[in-house]
């Protein structure tokens, strides 16, 4: 569990958060780079020059490399404080079971993460009585219809990550306070450096760091930021209780993923631009899904909420269901796997359930990350795919 410190406040941009925020060269004899702390326990009190030390005790609770991890995300992100996790599952649940108790109910937007999706609907439900109302999240209306008497948590995912719809968070937010409900978001593809949702009221902010936060496709897993209430209660609470620590050595990777994410960003985001246009542009392509690009259909929320973007994007190319799998077997720098945020290229067929169907998830989507490669290579590669499916 991390605070921000005084020193800390003194970055302001978030590159030089991503740089410097937890630098103590004095502390570590003038390394660089932090050491990895790879220790569960810290003997107490101990004398250090005459000085009681009782800051840290055992590292499921607290350890100081990922103190600077915690500190790093919540500078970025404009919170109190922050909690780094074992996983985005993690940190995700931990923020859900914060809010809810047996029986209740929550607003769940439908389009969120498959994990978390089964988490609520079936885990929750089955074992607790959590009730829930899918809701596609695109007007206020809709998510005002839904909340009910029991109802306690509000679960966005801002950005969605398959088919990118938004929420209005601060008004969603607004909607919230004054009934008492939480509200909880799934940052994750925004990222920090893109959107920073306390700012616009949301509750808790969570991350999958396994994407763009660790960045090169070695570590799993994530972090939340709220104000000091909540870090506090989840941190003695659902992190303490259920171990869902991070550990000392992903902590540090994960700390030498943030100092590039900055750059890492841009250059995924200008690639994606352009393979966007490129897509948008192609006539085996039926449609395009990426936030901020011309078809991208929720302009004024991007602008609204959003300062940048990143590499992954869907679409639907034209064609039968086996010759969209077969474009996709057919790229040679795409991999085909599920995950993205790396420097790897990825390209994935999406399974569909009938809620994603209502929800508006078309059949046949093939979603991409647009790794750090080349992005003539990329384009040339998707081009090579796209030409062999048949007329
Ligand atoms: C990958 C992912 C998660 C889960 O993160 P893990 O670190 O794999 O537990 C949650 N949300 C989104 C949007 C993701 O892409």
């Amino acid at each position: 569990m991390a605070f921000l410190t005084e020193q800390d406040k003194q970055y302001v941009t978030p590159e030089d958060i991503c740089a410097h925020v937890g630098d103590e060269y004095g502390k570590f004899m003038g390394a660089i780079v932090p050491p990895i702390f790879q220790n569960s326990l810290f003997v107490r009190p101990t004398d250090v020059n005459g000085v009681t030390q009782t800051e840290y005790a055992y590292t499921r609770v607290s350890n100081p490399t990922i103190d600077i991890a915690e500190r790093k995300i919540a500078a970025l992100e404009g919170g109190d404080g922050a909690l780094c996790f074992s996983s985005g599952m993690g940190a995700i649940s931990s923020a859900i079971m914060h809010f809810v108790s047996a029986n209740c109910h929550v607003v769940l937007v439908a389009t969120s993460y498959g994990c978390t999706l089964n988490f609520i609907k079936n885990y929750l439900h089955n074992k607790f009585g959590v009730t829930y109302t899918l809701v596609h999240g695109n007007s206020v209306e809709e998510i005002e219809q839904a909340i009910q008497p029991n109802t306690k948590l509000i679960y966005l995912e801002s950005p969605s990550s398959l088919v990118f719809h938004m929420q209005d968070l601060e008004k969603i937010a607004a909607l919230a306070k004054p009934r008492g409900i939480g509200t909880v978001i799934d940052n994750t593809y925004a990222t920090p450096l893109h959107q920073q949702p306390l700012k616009h009221g949301i509750d808790i902010s969570c991350h999958t760091a396994s994407k763009y936060m660790g960045g090169h496709s070695d570590i799993v897993a994530g972090a939340l930021i709220a104000n000091r209430e909540i870090i506090q209660s989840i941190s003695s609470n659902e992190r303490e209780l259920l171990g869902n620590n991070m550990d000392p050595h992903q902590a540090w990777l994960l700390i030498r993923g943030l100092r590039t994410l900055p750059v890492r960003l841009k250059h995924h985001g200008e690639s994606a631009r352009k393979v966007a246009e490129f897509l948008e542009n192609h006539p085996k392509v039926e449609k395009v899904f990426y936030p901020g690009s011309k078809t991208y259909d929720q302009p004024e929320l991007y602008n609204k909420y959003l300062t940048g973007g990143n590499g992954l994007m869907s679409f639907v190319p034209k064609g039968t269901t086996e010759q969209v799998q077969a474009f996709v077997r057919s790229l040679h720098y795409f991999q085909n796997g599920c995950s993205w945020g790396g420097f790897e290229s990825l390209a994935v067929t999406v399974g569909i359930d009938d809620d994603a169907r209502a929800f508006g998830q078309p059949e046949n989507l093939v979603r991409i990350h647009v790794g750090l490669e080349d992005v003539d290579t990329l384009i040339a590669d998707l081009e090579q795919g796209l030409s062999k499916i048949p007329d």
